[in-house]
């Protein structure tokens, strides 16, 4: 099973709160946009993980309502067999998460923020983290974090290629 956070994972939203500040707002005004801010490899990214037949989960950090608009704008939620969306830890969705799926013997969890992924790991060591590079920190904190990561979609897919063959 894979686990995948949305913003900066999938999407780019570093580019997206500079070209649209107004979030709210341009989130509605500007679709068009903010469907071209997914990260350009994401959509084939998503599918090759939904050919391992494996459950795909999209769980994001943020306001209910406004993290829903922003994703289904860009189409990735089809994707998905559910979306879980958290206004204040992930821990707590993911023991919601992983409850639901007791069976799934590899559960990949797949994020850019380095703490929060730390946090999650602590409670729930089974998981298998993969790191994607964002703007917000530097190299050097992804390589003291000792968990694999990669700038790119495409690079997460082919480590996950080798790791699950
Ligand atoms: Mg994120």
């Amino acid at each position: 099973m894979f686990i995948i956070d949305f913003d900066d994972t999938l999407f780019d939203t570093h580019a997206f709160k500079k070209i649209l500040p107004d979030l709210e707002k341009d989130l509605y005004k500007e679709s068009d946009k903010v469907k071209n801010l997914l990260f350009s490899d994401a959509v084939s990214f998503l599918e090759f993980l939904k050919q391992t037949n494996q459950p795909l989960i999209l769980l994001s950090l943020g306001e209910n309502n406004f993290q829903k608009t922003k994703i289904n704008i860009t189409g990735v939620d089809k994707f998905f067999d559910s979306v879980h969306i958290t206004a204040d830890s992930k821990e707590l969705a993911l023991s919601v998460i992983l409850n639901d799926f007791k069976n799934e013997e590899d559960v990949w969890f797949i994020n850019d923020k380095i703490e929060e992924t730390k946090q999650v790991m602590a409670g729930f060591p089974q998981l298998k983290p993969i790191l994607k590079i964002s703007p917000r920190f530097t190299e050097d904190e992804y390589r003291l974090s000792l968990i694999p990561y990669f700038s790119t979609l495409t690079q997460i897919q082919q480590y996950v290629q080798e790791q699950i063959k």
